[in-house]
């Protein structure tokens, strides 16, 4: 089955061809690594990690490179003086490569929370000047840049008069952007607004700075997108994705970037997901309409009446399609749990089911498997396979209540996808099984504490821990093969 991916850059759904076979290039912004990611970083971080998931599913080898942005993002109001990390270093008291340690280890943490599988690599910004200044350099001498002040700028109206097309991406015109904007101060070191930094000189107060050969500096944001995908992808690779919000000025600049570099379109396929908004409104850390991934999963806030399961915000955030805006609500959160729990129960009959003989059903399950390939290859529409899973629960119901038959193959048949959709691809976790896994562990801790007790002759606390476990109603049995636990 041939996989169609809605491209941006065309405005339309294509095949996809990846340039080599069954090999593909994947490349996604990662966060700016200044403070907490809130949970709308974490639906477009879900997205990627599903179209990732589904192309692996697929047959495809995928190298995934999502990198850290740990220096060289302006603030807002555009400070050279203030880049997020110095403005944040001084608010908390910190050096700015702790403030990156700190919110990255917080990334991991979030995004393993919500079970999205790690980038094959994750490159950081700072990690990789040389290859930025490199860049730089090699835009200044094919006469796409130029110096001011120590800094380098991208010459966006040199690089439309050579016949290349700035605002493609985002289908902006550029006489339009020209006329639109004006330069307020009146002092700008650039030659036109539109131009972009591709090297920013640093003053004596700007903590994260390096040597380059105008002086020392800080990379451009754009840049960095560039310079890692370029060295792990090549010049011209598969799929570049991020959120929506990306597309401009930070997407188009990295096609400026790469044509004006190497003379060809650097992607082929450009994928954006869509925002998730709370009360109608985008999620944003600069608005304060946001909530943090762990107080949802805690509770601790004011938004849902009740707590929920990472698990379940994962099947929620899937229920959408990743071009779609989707809205958080309790009583969709409320709505997911529900369904969730029918597929998890689903799932367990499906695990005990015996087959009931050969007979034709009025369910097929080839036919139906069909339909969930040319969901999933259909711009990955999550939701629709959703849909069809349903389906899906739908006969395992009936077949639990004798209304249906089943043959040991379509039986088999029937499991294996299953698995593989719900765990796989979509990445969701059976709760119970996972609960079931944890107190397991945390019994083999408190047996081996006990053995410990007794070896130390402490009986007291040994047969505290025994009799405690029993008030609990888990009983501990100890035999020839060491102790075993019963519950009851
Ligand atoms: P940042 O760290 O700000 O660069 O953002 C990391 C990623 O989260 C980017 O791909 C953004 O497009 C994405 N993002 C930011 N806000 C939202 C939102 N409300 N919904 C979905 N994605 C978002
Ligand atoms: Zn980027």
């Amino acid at each position: 089955m041939e996989l169609k991916i809605y491209n941006s850059l065309s405005g339309e759904k294509e095949i996809f061809k990846p340039i080599h076979e069954k090999n593909v290039g994947m490349y996604v912004c990662g966060p700016t690594v200044y403070s907490n990611v809130h949970l709308g970083n974490v639906r477009t971080f879900m997205s990627f990690d599903f179209i990732y998931r589904t192309l692996m599913h697929l047959g495809y080898k995928v190298r995934y490179v999502r990198n850290i942005t740990d220096a060289g993002h302006l603030t807002d109001d555009g400070d050279v003086d203030n880049d997020r990390f110095v403005k944040q270093s001084r608010l908390e008291k910190l050096e700015p490569m702790e403030i990156v340690q700190k919110y990255t280890v917080d990334f991991h943490k979030v995004l393993d929370t919500f079970n999205l599988l790690p980038p094959t690599i994750e490159p950081t910004a700072t990690g990789h000047i040389l290859e930025q200044i490199e860049l730089t350099q090699k835009l200044l001498d094919k006469g796409f840049a130029y110096e001011s002040n120590g800094s380098v700028y991208f010459d966006v109206l040199e690089y439309n008069n050579k016949g290349l097309n700035y605002g493609e991406l985002s289908r902006r015109n550029i006489e339009e952007l020209f006329a639109n904007t004006r330069d307020l101060d009146g002092q700008n070191e650039k030659k036109n607004p539109q131009d972009f930094a591709l090297w920013k000189a640093a003053s004596p107060a700007h903590i994260m700075r390096w040597n380059s050969p105008w002086g020392e500096g800080f990379p451009g944001w754009h840049l960095e997108c560039t310079a890692m995908s370029t060295k792990y992808l090549g010049e011209k690779f598969d799929i570049h994705g991020g959120g929506m919000d990306l597309k401009f000025p930070h997407h188009e600049c990295e096609v400026a970037q790469g044509k004006a570099c190497n003379g060809t379109e650097p992607v082929n396929y450009w994928l954006h997901a869509n925002m998730l908004t709370m009360n109608g409104q985008r999620m944003s850390k600069s608005t304060g309409n946001y909530i943090l991934p762990m107080e949802l999963v805690s509770g601790n806030n004011d938004f849902f009446e009740k707590p929920f399961h990472p698990t379940i915000v994962r099947f929620n955030f899937l229920q959408a399609h990743y071009r779609s805006v989707l809205d958080i609500s309790n009583e969709a959160m409320v709505a997911s749990e529900k369904g969730f729990q029918r597929l998890m129960e689903a799932m367990k009959i499906l695990s005990q089911i015996v087959p009931s003989g050969a007979q034709e059903s009025s369910f097929n399950i080839n036919d139906w498997k069909e339909k969930c390939y040319a969901a999933l290859t259909d711009d990955f529409n999550s939701p629709i396979l959703i849909a069809h899973l349903f389906e899906a629960v739908n006969f395992i119901f009936k077949l639990k209540d004798g209304k249906e038959q089943i043959s040991a193959s379509d039986l088999e048949l029937l499991k294996s996808q299953m698995e593989s959709f719900v765990y796989e691809v979509l990445g969701l976790q059976n709760i119970e099984e996972n609960n079931n896994e944890k107190l397991d562990q945390t019994l083999q801790v408190l047996i081996e504490l006990r053995n410990q007790a007794r070896k130390a002759k402490n009986f007291e606390l040994s047969d505290q821990i025994r009799d405690r476990l029993l008030a609990e109603g888990i009983e501990l049995k100890d035999g020839r093969d060491g102790t075993t636990y019963s519950l009851n």
